[in-house]
């Protein structure tokens, strides 16, 4: 690898101020928000167009330099972080932020990859409609991120994960060529449906670089509730009892664990319990709707109050101002951010079917206490979808930590026929356990696709394979 020369070709494609190669510029570029990965890169670079990305692209191909896709860098996995050898590009698309365009009557955007979340749903609520992708990290993480970890947060109850929001992409192949995928349709079935190929594959098959998003009606309306409940099987039964009563104005629906708020009362000082007693789960739910639909808080009092009435809740309170509604989302958004001031924890992103969560948790919990004693448990998570954060706090003193909590946990995940990464992606951090749970036919496959369309390796290497 000719680094000089290298570096030359990149600042000739993408200018010098844009092509980073000093440490002190490149720091934070190189390590994870959490500070779990570090690596070396030989520059930084930060494209302000398609040919660009592409340039970039041809010529560490030619030169046989990895290139490391970076949005946001908001990941959980390591996914953006590039290795310490020192050779890699990172291509960071942040300059790349244009709303390309805004098309209100077939319910379409087209932004470009480096479009902070935040502003992408921005501009379709200047238009009137409502782009439903909403996660804690919306203010940092990229279009381009979301749509490479296909990522899910607190709507995809109503509107689906990421790549169901998608219906065209632009990307960046491994070896340099631009696939126009910009295609605005609902129905296309000519053939595979490469986009989705490229929708969670973390990086690893090319950069996307722009896409073509699916808007919905605005729904200005809410109502938000958090009730206090004994146990995660009444969380089960009133989500059903509100699916039945609510129908799909029902958009989130968050299962809270009382150390999770414990942790988030302590780290915040605005924080306030919103009930007078201690319970041991909460659910944090919301209902949204069109300015023109009446009653819907009405609607969510009457169905709460008949949940309460067979037992499926204990307690509960209903937002009477955006400030209180916002105040109850504050708690939830805050636990990410509070668990890790804690200390150290065991993490995970699992999903279940919605049926098993509470089985799921009872069982870990109980494996927990038994095979890792003193340390505590951290659940909360998009219950909605069976996807639960089961984190542990580490105990005082435990040499496989957290690598022994991951084989308690996992292999439960397994039994419940379930997912050790419902949204976060698999990244540096989980490639074992790809290799340990995933069907190995299916492993196979996915092999084969990258070597396909990456016969050199040098797209993300290190990452999900
Ligand atoms: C507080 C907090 C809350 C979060 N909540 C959620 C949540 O509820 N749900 C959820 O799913 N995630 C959540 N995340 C994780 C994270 O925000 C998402 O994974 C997000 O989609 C990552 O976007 P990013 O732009 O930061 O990507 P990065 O971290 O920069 O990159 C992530 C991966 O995508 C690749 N990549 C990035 N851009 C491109 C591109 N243009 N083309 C190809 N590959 C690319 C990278 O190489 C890397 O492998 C949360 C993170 C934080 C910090």
């Amino acid at each position: 690898l000719n680094r000089p020369a290298l570096r030359d070709a990149l600042r000739a494609i993408v200018g010098e101020r844009h092509t980073l190669c000093e440490a002190a510029d490149m720091k934070s570029y190189l390590a994870d928000w959490r500070g779990a990965y570090a690596g070396s890169a030989l520059a930084v670079v930060r494209p302000g167009s398609t040919r660009e990305v592409s340039e970039v692209v041809r010529a560490c191909a030619r030169a046989g330099a990895p290139v490391v896709p970076q949005g946001g860098n908001t990941g959980m996995c390591g996914g953006a972080a590039p290795d310490t050898d020192g050779h890699s590009v990172v291509v960071a698309l942040g300059r790349m932020n244009r709303v390309r365009a805004v098309d209100p009557l077939n319910n379409a955007m087209t932004v470009e990859a480096g479009c902070v979340l935040e502003a992408a749903q921005r501009a379709a609520q200047e238009a009137g409609r409502l782009f439903p992708l909403s996660l804690a990290a919306q203010g940092s993480c990229q279009i381009g991120g979301n749509l490479a970890t296909n990522a899910g947060g607190i709507n995809v109850l109503r509107y689906g994960n990421t790549r169901d929001l998608v219906l065209g992409i632009e990307v960046v192949l491994p070896d340099g060529e631009i696939w126009n995928g910009l295609r605005a349709l609902r129905k296309d079935n000519r053939g595979y449906d490469l986009k989705n190929l490229f929708i969670g594959s973390e990086g690893t098959l090319g950069i996307i670089t722009a896409a073509v998003l699916k808007l919905f009606p605005a729904a200005p309306q809410r109502a938000t509730a958090m009730v206090a409940l004994d146990d995660p099987a009444q969380a089960v039964a009133l989500l059903a009892a509100l699916q039945a009563a609510c129908g799909a104005t029902l958009c989130a629906f968050e299962l809270i664990g009382r150390k999770c708020l414990d942790l988030v009362l302590r780290h915040r000082d605005a924080a306030r319990d919103p009930f007078s007693a201690n319970h041991p789960w909460y659910v944090l739910l919301e209902l949204a709707a069109g300015d023109s639909a009446t009653g819907l808080r009405e609607g969510l009092e009457q169905a709460i109050a008949a949940a309460m009435e067979k037992g499926q809740l204990v307690d509960a309170v209903l937002a009477s101002s955006l400030a209180q509604a916002a105040a109850l989302w504050q708690l939830r958004e805050t636990i990410p951010e509070a668990t890790v001031a804690n200390g150290p924890a065991f993490r995970s992103d699992i999903a279940v079917s919605t049926a098993d969560v509470p089985a799921f948790i009872e069982a870990a919990r109980e494996a927990l206490r038994t095979r890792h004693p003193g340390s505590e448990m951290l659940c909360f998570g998009h219950l909605g979808d069976g996807n639960l954060h089961f984190n542990a706090t580490s105990p005082p003193a435990a040499d496989d930590w957290p690598r022994g909590v991951a084989d308690t946990v996992y292999p439960l995940v397994e039994r419940f026929h379930g997912s050790f990464s419902a949204e976060h992606g698999v990244g540096q951090a989980k490639r074992a356990e790809l290799v340990r749970y995933k069907d190995a036919a299916e492993i196979a496959l996915m092999r084969r696709i990258k070597s396909a369309l990456d016969p050199a390796g040098l797209m993300n290497p290190g990452k999900v394979l």
